[in-house]
């Protein structure tokens, strides 16, 4: 098959194990940097652009578009749809989980484990949001922000009060949740593949810190997950539409709570730290599914 892959570094961990995996098992792979494609938008011919030529034909596009370009990256992702390329993760499903709150609300009408959260636009519904979750302490995250940035633990109704004033007062949108004290600053990340979790790590904050990220200095290591662990990621994975993401899910007191869907999972962390071979099970999935005109919107419908 002929892949392209949509990155904005082709040095990063992920693209290159892509690449390898795909090319070892006999694909041709383009590495295409994301802002560097242009769009035709013609009736009936639709066309991508790069670097002064228009690109040919693909059987397949591998998404790696990061938050800051989404914009940009989903409509060069939307652009190979219209050309009838078969995309790993769709435009739409990608643009859904991009979106923290209308991932919740997507997540929360399936029945499916949550933290309890709350959204608000104005100052004076602050009070009553803040009891609706359940009070202090309490998380409060810009809706999109990664990497641990923007979200923030209040450990005291009033300090609470005074971070959600500031953020509204800036024009930022956020999102109060209650605060999964009993995870231990501990998350676990489920990979998904099609129908499978192919691979599971816990990520543990650094001492003293509530957010697992690795980039805030969190660490990893191997985990086994329970039936209903699993069953939880999938059906996230289902609901946002998504073939290949990284479910995030908190170990509360209830059951499983899904924090976040994300549409680019980096493989690094959790190839090293399971010693699976993720790319290839990826490639995989791409040769079993990959069909030309296979680009209608899956999952939530919203
Ligand atoms: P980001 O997109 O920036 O990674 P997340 O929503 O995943 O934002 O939050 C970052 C980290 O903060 C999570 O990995 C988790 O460890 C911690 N965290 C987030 N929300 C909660 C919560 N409601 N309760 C406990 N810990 C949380
Ligand atoms: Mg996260």
């Amino acid at each position: 098959m002929k892949i392209a892959i949509l990155t904005r570094n082709k040095n990063l961990y992920s693209s290159r194990r892509l690449m390898e995996a795909a090319e070892s098992r006999g694909h041709e792979v383009r590495v295409l940097d994301v802002l560097r494609c242009y769009m035709n938008i013609t009736s009936d011919r639709p066309s991508i652009h790069y670097k002064g030529e228009e690109l040919g034909e693909f059987d397949a596009v591998i998404p790696r578009i990061g938050a800051s370009v989404t914009f940009y990256g989903t409509a060069v992702l939307r652009q190979f749809e219209m050309m009838g390329v078969y995309p790993l993760n769709e435009s739409v499903a990608i643009s859904r989980s991009r979106d923290k709150l209308r991932s919740l609300q997507l997540l929360s009408r399936k029945g499916i484990g949550l933290p309890v959260s709350g959204f608000a636009n104005r100052p004076d519904d602050i009070n009553d949001l803040i009891k609706m979750v359940g009070g202090a302490p309490l998380v409060i995250k810009l809706l999109q922000g990664t990497q641990g940035i923007g979200v923030v633990l209040a450990e005291t109704k009033s300090a609470a009060k005074s971070v959600i004033e500031s953020f509204l007062g800036l024009k930022a949108s956020v999102l109060v949740q209650q605060f999964i004290k009993e995870a231990g600053g501990a998350d676990i990340r489920c990979f998904v593949v099609g129908e499978k979790v192919v691979a599971a790590m816990k990520r543990q904050g650094a001492e003293g810190e509530f957010r697992s990220n690795i980039h805030r200095g969190g660490s990893a290591s191997l985990v086994s997950i329970t039936a209903e662990e699993r069953k939880t990621a999938l059906r996230a994975a289902n609901t946002m539409g998504l073939n290949v993401c990284g479910v995030d899910i908190l170990r509360a007191e209830r059951g499983p709570v899904v924090m976040e869907v994300n549409s680019s999972p980096g493989l690094e962390g959790i190839e090293t730290a399971t010693g699976k071979d993720i790319a290839g099970d990826v490639i995989k999935f791409i040769e079993k599914t990959a069909k030309k005109g296979k680009t209608g919107t899956k999952g939530g419908g919203k």
